[in-house]
């Protein structure tokens, strides 16, 4: 009946899925600009990958979801993330987090788009979902700015961990929707293990092909 109501549709190309389809049609199934391996290290992060190429229809889908008011996307997007890292050890982390954003976007947006992903996660890899970052410091985004070096500055000291005694010797998997230079990711990272952490995974739905 709900199906009936509101039938599925692909998370990329919005076409309508058959049956025996979930979450993504045939030909997203075999054309999306599948993510493979990480091209460079991010500062602080112990190993990082993501779904997808930040492009073409990924990069339309996540921009529905971050100002589209998509919320329903989360769940796709953790299901095929889950099913790329259950046999990862990103699977074996004690806590799932995200990167937040600040409290004035968060007021905007009415959400906070990766927090929904990460607790869809927590639900596919049975991994406890913790806010276990807070922004700190409203800062311009990130798209704004090209230069690693000033992107790494813009977010320096925004971000603060939320839960000391929680985070210790605990290894942490962090969520994001897109990862472009990094900088964010490491500042996020940079914090938790500061505050105690082992050491830090990171999963995002998306990242830039020049990574
Ligand atoms: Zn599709």
């Amino acid at each position: 009946m709900f199906r009936l109501l509101f039938p599925p549709k692909c998370v990329l190309c919005k076409k309508f899925l058959s049956r025996q389809e979930t979450d993504l049609c045939h030909s997203c199934r075999e054309n999306a600009p599948v993510f493979c391996r990480p091209k460079s290290k991010i500062p602080f992060v112990a190993q990082w990958t993501a779904l997808w190429y930040y492009k073409d229809t990924v990069k339309t889908s996540i921009h529905k979801f971050k100002f589209g008011g998509r919320r329903t996307h989360a769940d796709a997007y953790s299901r095929l993330l889950g099913m790329k890292l259950q046999s990862s050890p990103c699977a074996e982390a004690d806590f799932i987090t995200w990167v937040p954003v600040s409290f004035r976007r968060r007021w905007k947006r009415g959400y906070d788009q990766a927090s929904l992903v990460a607790y869809a996660l927590s639900k596919e890899l049975g991994i406890p979902c913790k806010k276990l970052l807070r922004k700190v410091r409203h800062t311009p985004p990130q798209s704004g700015i090209r230069k690693a070096a000033e992107r790494r500055a813009n977010v320096l000291g925004a971000y603060r961990a939320t839960d000391l005694t929680l985070l210790r010797g605990k290894t942490i998997l962090l969520i994001d929707d897109v990862v472009t230079t990094g900088a964010t990711a490491s500042e996020c990272a940079k914090t938790l293990l500061t505050a105690g952490a082992k050491q830090v995974f990171l999963a995002a739905v998306a990242a830039a092909q020049n990574d």
